[in-house]
């Protein structure tokens, strides 16, 4: 995924945690066959790329990624997932006004809709905001939390992140700036691949790169700026202001998120998707959720009262 790199504003080395400078370098051959070096937090144990340059959030989210052939198929495999995410979030707030950061073409924010919610979106690619709001007839503002945005004065009951904080370069500035759109009380839900599991991938497929190369492994994993394990995610929502932090097992979309296998490729990870969510689920129960081994994390917190 080497066409992501732009370099579109200053590199930065630091941690984006907890700004310590001590990055333990990672996974050395893979680096060669992927494009980024991803380093470990010496204090707080995140992993992320050690340099920073802003490509992820900038051009290639506003212009490239939203037309991936992959994205097309996305909706509709991740349909029955939110609604079990959903369930969760009214459990906890009801419904209300609704944030999706980083909505796409607004896919979410429409079924959240559908579901009784007053929804709307954050988007900072001009294409997908065009999309969503001509095909889906919802509002979405164009723009990102951090940067420049018109979002309306009215406080949201519920901002979500779906696969968004680990694929920007800002995560904490930007949950710390969403706390100021949501009201008292109000719930922020977070999902993100688990570090846990792309860390193992990755340190795996690192001992063979020439095999990583030729069988496309690298489509396995996450190559995203950041990998929060739940540990790392409670402490960036902590930080970030939030309380009541609960970390889960994401459910699981359908489907071959990377998209570029063929069909029988495709139903074959499904099945290992489901089998390792089924194994992921007796770990999670067994240990009382304290070992969290599904492919996709779920936090969900609270702006204090
Ligand atoms: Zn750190």
């Amino acid at each position: 995924m080497t066409q992501h790199a732009s370099h579109t504003s200053p590199a930065s080395h630091g941690c984006a945690l907890c700004g310590g400078n001590d990055l333990v370098p990672l996974y050395h051959a893979l680096h060669r066959a992927i494009g980024y070096a991803f380093g470990r937090c010496r204090s707080c144990g995140l992993i992320q790329h050690v340099e920073k340059t802003g490509s992820f959030a900038d051009a290639f989210y506003k212009n490239t990624y939203h037309d991936l052939p992959h994205k097309t198929d996305e909706p509709a495999n991740r349909v029955a997932m939110f609604e079990r995410i959903l369930d969760h979030i009214e459990k906890r707030t009801g419904s209300g006004r609704l944030l999706d950061v980083g909505c796409g073409p607004g896919h979410f924010v429409a079924q959240a809709c559908e579901r009784g919610w007053n929804a709307e979106g954050l988007e900072p690619s001009t294409s997908a905001v065009e999309r969503g709001r001509a095909r889906q007839g919802i509002a979405i503002y164009q723009g990102t939390l951090t940067g420049d945005h018109a979002l309306p004065g009215d406080l949201y009951n519920c901002v979500t992140f779906w696969n968004v904080i680990d694929q920007i370069y800002d995560p904490l500035e930007t949950l710390v700036a969403a706390r100021a759109h949501m009201v008292e009380g109000g719930i922020v839900a977070v999902r993100v691949p688990n570090g846990t599991v792309h860390h193992m991938l990755r340190a795996a497929v690192a001992l063979a790169p020439g095999l990583a190369r030729r069988f496309r492994l690298a489509d396995m994993f996450s190559v995203h700026p950041y990998s929060f394990t739940a540990e790392t995610l409670r402490v960036l929502l902590d930080k970030a202001g939030y309380e009541d932090v609960e970390v889960r097992n994401s459910p699981l979309s359908g489907g071959d998120p990377s998209g570029r296998r063929s069909r029988p490729g495709a139903v074959l990870v499904s099945l290992m998707k489901s089998t390792a969510a089924g194994v992921a689920a007796l770990i999670s129960g067994i240990t009382g959720a304290r070992v969290l081994l599904a492919p996709s994390l779920i936090a969900v917190a609270r702006k204090p009262l």
